[in-house]
């Protein structure tokens, strides 16, 4: 293979600041004093913080080289599945930072931030009709916020009919918030296996379907990286006893202009626009996870919403069966823009072929690598493809290995021992905006690392070898964090 990427070159050791101090340093130069100095701060202050001396110099250095430790999407590949740590066009950071945008007060009249509402409104629209469904809130400030958000909608339409439901059908295949979201909210999440196929069967489900459950939590595309395809014939069923299906929609950067999901049968759904539209995320946000529904759980969005008469838009308080204001204002605003940003810049055939090509890339990596991990549902998958440890068993080297192994190629490693379902998951999400060449040697780095399992079980278990952290203890981390620094 061609070098690898990974390398320590001049990546540079750097102390503490306060190692790093030398008494009597300073950052700048004023000219000399010509008044007789004052007891007057340290009277008013006391002692002064415990701040080590330091040149500009050594400021500046300290912060970039702690910056080159550092590794994002901006970096290099970052294939963490169910993560989509896509690359995000830098115009859509411009225009979430325009003056206009930046310095709108959340509480401006609506006369006067009539560009912010109509942003928001068309946002809503937008993401109306790529997903299929009749009605958006913008306000949860994140993926598992937009799920809790969509059981108390669900909590409010049960109420609504006068009745009282305690659980909700999560599968084995469902991102780990949903059965979090689902108990937090105060309905028991009941779990249901999927089938051979890594699939939800419909027969399993009518046999959990009673009318004590709320409805069924799916994630479509699953965490497999599979589209449940009974989707349809499940949503029957739930519906058939009075039920609601909850689509968790992170993954809809597989199907954007391909499926609407409001046709499968879903009533509601969140999106994740801190994934598949063009907010770069990770430590810690912010994020945006608009809630999308049927109409018949219109009346129960949270308010404000933005409303539109003759062209002039506002904020209407005015839906009396709403569940509230989920959030301070009117949720993320910035990753909004970014959003209405992205989704104009692209365009519908646009936004189309990103799916296309995440799906593309995802179906290229499982293929290539399928003789030499172990791929436990060999079948299309959609954005991602999950694989495991077990041809390497025999060596003694697992998923942790080999993950850490790939960043002395120069690879963030992917997602690792989720989903749940299979054991030693690995699981790669190329994304669209990875080209072939980048993908391809990914590709050979995993194939290098899979030979080198087989003849050397011991470098494994020493990686990674080039990065600035070596492995970590993570049992002690855990258990007994240091987190003086
Ligand atoms: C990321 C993700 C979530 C959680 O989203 P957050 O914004 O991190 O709360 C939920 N479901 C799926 C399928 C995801 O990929």
């Amino acid at each position: 293979m061609k070098e690898p990427l990974g390398a320590t070159g001049l990546m540079l050791n750097e102390p503490l600041l306060w190692e790093k101090g030398k008494k009597g340093r300073c950052a700048f130069s004023l000219p000399r004093r010509d008044v007789e100095p004052r007891p007057l701060d340290r009277e008013l202050t006391g002692e002064g913080p415990d701040f080590p001396d330091l040149s500009e110099v050594d400021i500046v250095r300290h912060y970039t080289r702690l910056s080159q430790w550092n590794f994002g999407v901006d970096t290099g590949m970052y294939p963490l599945g169910s993560c989509t740590m896509k690359y995000n066009p830098k115009t859509n950071e411009k225009q979430a930072s325009l003056p206009g945008f930046t310095g709108a007060h959340p509480l401006l009249p609506a006369d006067l931030c009539q560009g912010a509402l109509r942003m928001m409104f068309e946002l809503e629209q937008y993401l109306a009709e790529i997903t299929g469904m009749d009605a958006i809130t913008l306000q949860p400030a994140a993926g598992a916020h937009g799920e809790l958000c969509g059981m108390l909608l669900i909590h409010a339409y049960h109420k609504s009919k006068g009745s009282q439901r305690s659980k909700i059908i999560v599968p084995d295949t469902a991102h780990g918030t949903n059965p979090a979201s689902a108990a937090l909210f105060g309905y028991r999440p009941v779990p249901v296996t999927s089938n051979e196929q890594g699939m939800l069967s419909p027969e399993a489900v009518a046999e959990l379907m009673d009318e004590d459950t709320a409805g069924i939590m799916v994630t479509n595309p699953n965490t497999l990286g599979l589209f449940e395809e009974n989707i349809r014939e499940i949503a029957e069923i739930v519906h058939s006893k009075g039920g609601l299906v909850y689509c968790d929609g992170a993954n809809v950067n597989a199907v954007m202009g391909i499926v609407k999901m409001g046709e499968t049968g879903v009533d509601v759904m969140q999106l994740n626009l801190h994934k598949t539209f063009s907010t770069p995320h990770g430590g810690g946000g912010p994020g945006s996870g608009p809630v999308c529904v049927n109409k018949h759980l219109e009346p129960f969005l949270p308010v404000p919403r933005v409303v539109e008469e003759n062209g002039k838009y506002a904020l209407s308080e005015n839906y009396p069966e709403s569940i509230g204001k989920l959030q301070a204002f009117h949720g993320s605003f910035g990753v909004m823009i970014k959003a209405y940003s992205y989704i104009c810049s692209m365009g519908p055939e646009n936004l189309k072929k990103a799916s296309q090509l995440a799906v593309l890339n995802a179906n290229y990596v499982k293929e290539k690598l399928k003789g030499t991990l172990h791929l436990p549902y060999d079948r299309p998958c959609m954005h991602e493809c999950v694989f495991s440890d077990k041809d390497q068993a025999a060596d003694n080297v697992t998923t942790l290995d080999m993950a850490k192994r790939l960043m002395d190629y120069g690879f963030h490693p992917p997602t690792i021992y989720f989903p749940l379902v299979v054991h030693g998951a690995i699981m790669v999400e190329p994304t669209e905006t990875e080209s072939k060449e980048n993908i391809d040697q990914f590709i050979e780095a995993f194939k290098a690392i899979a030979r080198e399992a087989g003849q050397s079980a011991d470098l494994l278990h020493g990686a990674p070898k080039n990065c600035k952290v070596k492995r970590l203890d993570e049992v002690t981390a855990a258990r007994k964090p240091c987190l003086a620094g």
